[in-house]
């Protein structure tokens, strides 16, 4: 049997351990942060023609510069954005990755403020990109004054920022993406995945791309608008951000099924974000509930909550929520475990097994 000891594999590759959360087959999942309901009818319908279409001409290559979805993705953002401030890909990991691959690489940083998107590092060590944690407080907030520090003292070619955060659910103030991109001469990546599921008041960083050419807001398609399985991400920049993203992307990395579909999607924007709102208040039904029980809960602008386990046994928690049937995240956070909010029925379902425990 082959090892991969046995490779000639990267030297900074050897020990890791691929990303990846269990996809078990249980009765309730909410442990990657989707989109609960399934896509509405009149959105599959309107996918079904589109694909159908899009079938007969596969011998052909996609559009390799996906410029109709993109004017779609720019109109849906607002803002004054077109699609020349646009650029789509296989989810907005890829996007990040590209972006790595453009202003990281050898020789150069990106800096991150962790607990966050635990694949931020993991795609800057696969560009051999040098990583730093300038980390987060205790109450796991990011001030501007220890952010535009951290900046200061490590002098990053890209700084990852992530609004609302993952694991910890909480948007940054648009103050803080400000004081960054003011401070730093590199590129600021700020990763709104979770935008549309924000609470009320918050702003988000698409209001800045005007005014700073090196600020990139990255979103997805996975969750708001229920396509995790169709791998639509995108960013939004300056132009010149996305002609230097040209320089790294694949040819025709974006099938035209995923074109078509995303577009579709798209089309039917007000039909799929109409979950958004039941999700935010399941969201806010666990939040309430386990805050009632006493357990600590960080407030959260995104589909999921972090929460402090029963007696700090993150691990064994996560297993007894497993043995009833819930499976949630365990982040990797000593204490504290992410459930994502699902439909109201998993919600009752995991609050149910998470009483028993406590
Ligand atoms: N950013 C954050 C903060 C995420 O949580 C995720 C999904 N887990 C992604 C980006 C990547 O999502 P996708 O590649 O599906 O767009």
């Amino acid at each position: 049997m082959t090892s991969l000891d046995d490779l000639p594999l990267r030297d900074e590759l050897r020990g890791m351990t691929p990303y990846g959360a269990p996809q078990l087959d249980v009765a309730v999942r909410l442990n990657t942060n989707e989109n609960s309901y399934p896509l509405p009818d009149e959105a599959v319908a309107a996918m079904e023609k589109a694909l159908s279409a899009v079938l007969r001409e596969l011998n052909r290559y996609p559009d390799r510069d996906a410029v109709a979805l993109r004017t779609d993705l720019a109109a849906y953002l607002g803002h004054g954005l077109d699609q020349s401030n646009v650029w789509a890909a296989n989810g907005s990991n890829e996007i990040q990755q590209e972006l790595l691959q453009t202003f990281g690489g050898p020789g150069r940083t990106a800096l991150g403020f962790t607990p966050s998107y635990s694949m931020h590092p993991l795609l800057a060590a696969g560009t051999g990109t040098a990583w730093v944690d300038g980390r987060r407080g205790a109450d796991f907030g990011l001030t501007a004054e220890h952010a535009v520090e951290m900046v200061r003292r490590h002098r990053p070619d890209l700084v990852f920022l992530c609004s609302p955060n993952n694991p910890t659910g909480t948007a940054l103030p648009l103050e803080v993406v400000e004081a960054v991109a003011g401070a730093t001469d590199g590129m600021v990546v700020v990763d709104e995945a979770y935008a549309e599921f924000a609470r009320p008041g918050t702003v988000f960083a698409l209001s800045l791309i005007q005014r700073y050419p090196r600020l990139v807001v990255t979103r997805t398609m996975s969750k708001a608008f229920a396509l995790a399985g169709g791998r639509v991400g995108y960013l939004a920049a300056d132009p010149a951000v996305v002609d230097a993203v040209q320089l790294v992307r694949l040819p025709y990395h974006l099938s035209a099924l995923t074109q078509a579909a995303a577009r579709s999607a798209l089309a039917h924007t007000a039909a799929l974000l109409s979950t958004v709102d039941a999700v935010k208040a399941q969201r806010d039904r666990i939040v309430d509930t386990l805050r009632g029980w006493a357990l600590p809960v960080a407030d959260s602008d995104a589909n999921f909550v972090l929460f402090g386990a029963p007696r700090g046994d993150s691990k064994g928690t996560w297993q007894a929520l497993l043995d009833r049937g819930v499976l949630i995240r365990d982040v990797g956070l000593p204490g504290w475990l992410r459930v994502t909010a699902g439909t109201p029925e998993e919600t009752t379902a995991f609050l149910n097994a998470l009483e028993e425990l406590l």
